[in-house]
């Protein structure tokens, strides 16, 4: 039986509560263990939803989906050697958060809830409420008044109550708080749901090495939420006996709000506290104090992975190599190609013959207006 667990205190809730947080104000999880066989994989779904039998969803009447995932895994040179990644900006919103937010809309139908909250630096909130127009859902989405133009005018368009708030994105998340008292939060780094979506990511990637697992995973680490998914999918694969073993996770920061790494560096349990937010290209993993950031420094440590902060000048770099070869990408996104071929280029001598899969999270023609403005300089 599915439930859900605090991370806290160990109390449990059944699946069709419509909780997103303990009580105690705990982090919850998932409780679920899937039964899994390749074999039997073949369903009547396509993309990520092939993989229904190892979603805890109860009905497949509630499933909200455009069809979307199963994304192309490419092979990429980046000068430091290859790298397969996983093309996640072609989502139906143009980011990877459509895995996640296919999932919790589906779980918010089967709750009966007819209105939600949620905040983000905004592709979570495109994809929400992209969902949630599918779905004929109200919802509210609080961004900071800095995000891009191209994802609040998403926002708006899918017909969302779009909320600017002035400050950092600790300001816009400390805004949906009241409003999360009196609606659902569907919000992708609380709520458990979000990451049965992006758990698809391990699924995916593992099938298309022909059901084996890769030696290392380069992914962003903001919320984390692809990050921990993927977790939770590798775990679920190691645990069914379906791969030998967990690949070595790395999470990349941006250097200019590097919490985790921080913690990794001093060897922290939870994430470091920042002084000042210093503005970073990345804005879609800006996030000075991650909810989960204990989880991830959790996931690195076990898996042997280590934590990456990437500079400025090393973003820009990768955004310009990578739309060289005609891949169309958010700053956001090279961000994490930054962090890659930093671990290439420090690793060099034990990674001959390994496989390494990262990702393209997010679309370029999200970010235009600051695509621009970065060529102007
Ligand atoms: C959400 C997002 C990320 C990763 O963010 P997390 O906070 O770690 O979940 C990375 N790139 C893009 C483009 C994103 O939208
Ligand atoms: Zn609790």
């Amino acid at each position: 039986m599915t439930k859900l667990i605090c991370n806290s205190c160990s109390k449990e809730y059944s699946a069709d509560d419509p909780v997103w947080r303990c009580n105690c104000g705990g982090i919850l999880d998932i409780k679920f263990t899937p039964q899994i066989h390749i074999e039997k994989i073949k369903s009547k779904f396509s993309g990520m939803w092939k993989y229904r039998k190892y979603i805890p969803l109860n009905e497949d009447t509630n499933i909200v989906s455009f069809q979307e995932g199963f994304t192309p895994l490419l092979e990429v040179e980046t000068g430091e050697g290859r790298l397969f990644v996983k093309q996640d900006h072609l989502f139906p919103t143009g980011s990877y958060k459509d895995r996640g937010a296919s999932v919790l809309i589906s779980k918010v139908c089967e709750l009966g809830i007819k209105k939600i909250v949620e905040d983000s630096s905004g592709n979570a909130g495109a994809a929400v409420a992209a969902y949630c127009a599918k779905a004929g859902i109200e919802c509210d989405i609080y961004v900071p008044k800095s995000t891009s133009s191209g994802k609040l005018a998403q926002i708006e368009l899918y017909g969302a109550n779009l909320h600017k708030i002035p400050g950092s994105r600790e300001d816009t998340a400390e805004a949906v708080m009241d409003a999360a008292e009196k609606n659902y939060y569907a919000s992708h780094s609380w709520n458990p749901w979000f990451f049965q979506g992006t758990k698809t990511f391990a699924y995916e990637v593992c099938e298309q090495l022909g059901w084996t697992s890769p030696d290392i995973v380069i992914l962003p680490a903001g919320n984390g939420t692809l990050f921990l998914g993927a977790y939770i999918g590798f775990s679920e694969l190691k645990n069914g006996g379906i791969i030998d073993t967990i690949p070595k996770m790395i999470a990349v920061q941006a250097a200019n709000c590097a919490p985790l790494y921080k913690s990794y560096l001093n060897k922290l349990k939870g994430p470091s506290g920042i002084e000042s937010v210093v503005d970073t290209m990345a804005e879609g993993i800006a996030i000075a104090k991650p909810v989960r950031g204990t989880q991830i420094l959790t996931a690195v440590r076990k898996t042997n992975g280590e934590i990456i902060a990437v500079t400025e000048d090393e973003i820009k770099y990768s955004l310009y190599s990578i739309m060289k070869q005609g891949y169309y990408i958010e700053p956001t996104s090279a961000a994490v190609i930054a962090g890659a071929v930093k671990f290439q280029k420090k690793n060099m001598d034990s990674i001959g013959g390994k496989i390494l899969v990262t990702v393209f999270t997010g679309h370029g023609l999200k970010g235009t207006d600051k695509l621009m403005k970065l060529n102007e300089k």
